[in-house]
């Protein structure tokens, strides 16, 4: 999918320049029948207290495994779902899913990424509500992401659905936030308990030297207006120990990365969870 403007110009590769080929249509006829055959299953990535060390939530990720097109990125299927009206079923299947993992995992709080789609659906925080009575999980071991581009698109409708989910005592979050048009004021308009920057910021932070001051003063301004609204701060993408050092020093609460940890299956989360020796970083 490069597309060649010009002589030179090699345009970089955008999802988006996909959105009217076969292969995305072929994609969405594919994904109809993915759960049914089992091709779909999830993936925890740890996020860590920053301060203790300790292993408190656990990101779940979706994952497609296609018999011909091998593993399909959620980057890349999850709009497709969306556009094929399939988000629904998967994300219904991705929350109760992650009831079941919650009841046997109860030191951690599983956050699940929700589309905006799904919040628009009249009976969501109902079904989510049926989904943790089924397993005997209170609602607060249940954190929602919904990303700060969505959260942007629509507004009553938006912070109606927000506050519906609020009430069943779910705990909700704003992902990637930092690159959408909201501004630091608006935060206070949205019910949630926290944010998580950007990966962006985190890259920058192995940037120029310009690039470094830039995301140190964004993450500390988040920071400080983030105490002050209550909201906790998650630090995503930490590939490098300077990274981690970096916003443990600014005063992110929870922190997420290839360098914490990477996605795995259920089994190999367990051995996490397990593990009694708090990670080296946290000890040094
Ligand atoms: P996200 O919610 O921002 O998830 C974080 C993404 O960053 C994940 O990619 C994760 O594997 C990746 N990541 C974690 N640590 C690092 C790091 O240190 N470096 C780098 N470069 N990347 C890191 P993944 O799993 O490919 O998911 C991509 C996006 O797909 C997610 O972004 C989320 O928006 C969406 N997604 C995934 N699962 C679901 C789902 O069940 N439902 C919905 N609606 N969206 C989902
Ligand atoms: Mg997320
Ligand atoms: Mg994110
Ligand atoms: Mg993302």
């Amino acid at each position: 999918a490069v597309k060649r403007n010009g002589k030179q110009n090699v345009r970089r590769y955008n999802p988006a320049d996909d959105a009217d080929t076969e292969y995305r249509q072929e994609l969405g006829r594919e994904l109809a029948g993915a759960l049914e055959r089992g091709e779909i299953s999830l993936v925890f990535q740890p996020l860590y207290d920053l301060q203790t060390g300790g292993l408190v939530k656990a990101e779940v990720l979706m994952r497609w495994h296609h018999p011909v097109f091998g593993w399909v990125s959620p980057a890349a299927f999850i709009p497709v779902a969306e556009q094929a009206g399939l988000i629904n079923t998967l994300g219904l299947w991705a929350l109760q899913q992650s009831c079941q993992y919650a009841q046997q995992w109860p030191e951690v709080v599983l956050c699940v990424n929700v589309s905006l789609l799904q919040l628009f659906q009249s009976n969501f925080a109902q079904q989510i509500s049926e989904f943790l009575q089924e397993y005997d999980v209170p609602a607060g071991r249940l954190e929602l992401e919904l990303t700060e581009t969505t959260l942007m698109q629509d507004n009553s409708n938006t912070i109606m659905g927000l506050i519906t989910l609020r009430k069943t005592g779910l705990s909700l979050t704003i992902d990637d936030f930092g690159i959408g048009y909201s501004n630091l004021a608006r935060l206070r308009t949205f019910p949630v308990e926290g944010l998580k920057m950007d990966q962006s910021f985190t890259r920058h932070l192995a940037g120029s030297e310009l690039d470094q001051r830039y995301a140190k003063e964004m993450i500390y301004a988040v920071v400080q207006i983030s105490d002050i609204a209550g909201l906790q701060v998650t630090a995503e993408g930490i590939e490098t120990l300077e990274q981690l050092q970096a916003v443990r020093a600014l005063g992110c609460h929870t922190g997420q990365g290839y360098f914490l940890a990477r996605p795995c299956g259920p089994e190999q989360f367990v051995m996490l969870l397990n593990d009694a020796a708090p990670p080296t970083w946290a000890t040094a």
